[in-house]
């Protein structure tokens, strides 16, 4: 299984049709991220009476904000996803591989060795 990469997530993620921009769903409540719509599954969580997707992963909202402008202030604050800066950020990506609650979590598993790469689900 090979890596996941920055370049690959900036090159691959599908445009928004009406606007041209690539867009990046964030949980608001772990570190789980992603660039394709239907990465976010089918759960949902009602918010009277509209019920809107969650994360796969712990459930929370999640918010969207264009790439662009999402990793370029990735990319400026890299220490803020621990040691392994950007290589953490995209391990968290969906298609990166790795879940956790925090960058600790993602921090933990990288130095254990837990492959990163294409896990979906
Ligand atoms: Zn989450």
């Amino acid at each position: 299984m090979r890596t996941y990469t920055l370049e690959e997530i900036k090159r691959d993620s599908p445009a928004v049709e009406s606007s041209g921009e690539q867009i990046a769903f964030v949980s608001v409540g772990c570190v789980w991220w992603t660039t394709y719509r239907e990465d976010m599954g089918s759960k949902q969580i009602e918010i009277d009476p509209v019920p809107f997707p969650c994360c796969p992963h712990c459930g929370a909202l999640i918010m969207e904000t264009p790439l662009k402008e999402f990793l370029e202030a990735a990319e400026k604050s890299s220490t803020h996803y621990g040691p392994y800066g950007l290589r953490a950020f995209v391990a968290a990506h969906h298609r990166g591989g790795l879940r956790g609650n925090n960058w600790d979590d993602i921090t933990i598993q990288i130095m254990a060795g837990v492959p990163l790469g294409r896990r979906y689900g």
